[in-house]
C-alpha cells in the first residue's frame, strides 16, 4: 500500500527516512522534534547546527544517527491562524519538499507526523487530509511508500458528521453473529434448539437455493438453443459467470476507460501487485485490495459482492469494517483517501494492497 496511515511513535519507524516537524531555528523543540532529538542523540543537534535554520514550507536533510531511519528530513510547518494566511499551501509544501528530498537523497519509505497539528495548532482533520492528498498527488508520479504517523488518540480525524453518520449506520446495521431472516424461519420451522437445527436447515435451505438457480439457468440455456433472443446484457452476464477475479478486473478497468496505472494508483495498490494480478489469471487476492479496486473502479455494491465473491468473500454485517465499506459503497462515495481515514479512525485495516 504506497499510502497509508499507522498509529506509532515516529522515532521508531523503520524508514529510509523520518520527518521532523521543526521549527525556523532547526536546533529542538518540544513534541515530535523533541522526541526525535532524543531519540537520535546529539549529534542530530550538532549536524543541525550547520543548516543556518529553514524557512516554513521548506525542508533539510541531515543523517539520523541513532535513529533506525537512516535520514531526519526537518521541515517547516505553518503556525495555525484560522486558515487564511495560506497555512494550506504552506503545509502541502513541507510535504513535496521533504518528499523531493527523499527522491534526492535515494529514500524509498518515508514516514511523517501530522506536521503543524500540533502547538502549531493546525486542526487535526484538516492537517491530515492536507497530508493524504499531497502524498497522493506525489505517488501519482513517484514510487515511495509513504507512512503517516498518527501518535496520539484525541481529536477526531475525520469531519464530525461523517463520523456520526457513519457510526449510526454501523450500530443500525451490525449484528453480533450472523443470523438472516432465512435461518430465524428455519428454526422456526424445525421448532429445534438453534444449535443442532441449524447445520442441517441451512443445508436443505441452501440445497433448494441451489436447485432454483440450477433451474433457472436450464431454461435460460434451454431458451438460447431454440434460438429466442435473450439480451445481450444477460448472455455477458452468463458468460461472466466463469470469470476470475484477474479476469473481471481487466474487463472492468477497459469498461470504465482507465488505463491500469489509473486504476492501480487509484486504489492505493502497489505496480508490482498490480502486475502479479495481471500476469495470474487464479490470482487469490487479499479483501483490502479487492475492496480497493471496486472503490478505485466505481463499483455498485452489487459488483462489489459479485467481485469480492471471486476472490472468495463477501460483506456481513458482523464485521465493522464491511459495514464501513458498504456505507461507502452504496452511498457513491469512492475516495480511497477519505475511506481510509474513517478506516483508520474505527481502529480497522486500510484498503490498499
Ligand atoms: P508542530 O509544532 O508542527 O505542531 P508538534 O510536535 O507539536 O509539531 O506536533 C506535530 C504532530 O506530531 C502532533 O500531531 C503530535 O501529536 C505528533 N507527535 C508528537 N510526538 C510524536 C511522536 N513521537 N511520533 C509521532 N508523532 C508525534
Amino acid at each position: 500500500m504506497p499510502l497509508t496511515i499507522v498509529r506509532n511513535d515516529i522515532t521508531k519507524m523503520d524508514c529510509d527516512a523520518i520527518v521532523n516537524a521543526a521549527n525556523n531555528t532547526l536546533l529542538g523543540g518540544g513534541g515530535v522534534d523533541g522526541a526525535i532529538h532524543r531519540a537520535a542523540g546529539p549529534e542530530l543537534l550538532a549536524e543541525c547546527r550547520t543548516l543556518g535554520g529553514c524557512d516554513t514550507g521548506r525542508a533539510k536533510i541531515t543523517n539520523g544517527y541513532r535513529l533506525p531511519a537512516k535520514y531526519v528530513i526537518h521541515t517547516v510547518g505553518p503556525i495555525w491562524q484560522g486558515g487564511g494566511h495560506g497555512e494550506r499551501e504552506l503545509l502541502a509544501s513541507c510535504y513535496r519538499e521533504s518528499l523531493r528530498l527523499a527522491v534526492e537523497n535515494g529514500c524509498k519509505t518515508v514516514a511523517f507526523p501530522l506536521i503543524s497539528a500540533g502547538v502549531y495548532g493546525y486542526p487535526r482533520a484538516e492537517a491530515l487530509r492536507v497530508a493524504m492528498d499531497t502524498c497522493s498527488d506525489f505517488l501519482m508520479e513517484h514510487d515511495m511508500m509513504i507512512y503517516i504517523v498518527v501518535f496520539d488518540r484525541g481529536a477526531l480525524l475525520v469531519s464530525e458528521k461523517l463520523f456520526a453518520d457513519i457510526r449510526s449506520f454501523v450500530d443500525d446495521n451490525y449484528v453480533e453473529r450472523h443470523e438472516d431472516n432465512n435461518r430465524k424461519r428455519l428454526f422456526g420451522l424445525f421448532g429445534a434448539r438453534k444449535e443442532s437445527a441449524m447445520p442441517a436447515a441451512e443445508a436443505m435451505h441452501n440445497a433448494e437455493a441451489a436447485k432454483a438457480d440450477f433451474e433457472e439457468c436450464s431454461m435460460m440455456a434451454e431458451s438460447a438453443f431454440h434460438g429466442a433472443a435473450l439480451p445481450t446484457s444477460l448472455v455477458n452476464a452468463i458468460n461472466q459467470i466463469d470469470e476470475s477475479f484477474s479476469q473481471m478486473l481487466l474487463r472492468k478497468i477497459d469498461e470504465k476507460g482507465l488505463t491500469d496505472a489509473q486504476c492501480y494508483k487509484k486504489a492505493n495498490i502497489d505496480r508490482k501487485l498490480f502486475s502479479k494480478i495481471r500476469s495470474d489469471v487464479n490470482y487469490k487476492p487479499k479483501k483490502i485490495t479487492v475492496i480497493a479496486f471496486a472503490a478505485a473502479l466505481e463499483l455498485t455494491i452489487d459488483e462489489t459482492r459479485d467481485m469480492l465473491m471471486k476472490a472468495g468473500f463477501a460483506l456481513s454485517h458482523s464485521s465493522k469494517f464491511d459495514i464501513i465499506i458498504e456505507y461507502f459503497i452504496s452511498h457513491g462515495r469512492y475516495d480511497i483517501i477519505e475511506i481510509n481515514e474513517v478506516l483508520f479512525e474505527f481502529d480497522q485495516p486500510l484498503i490498499g494492497g
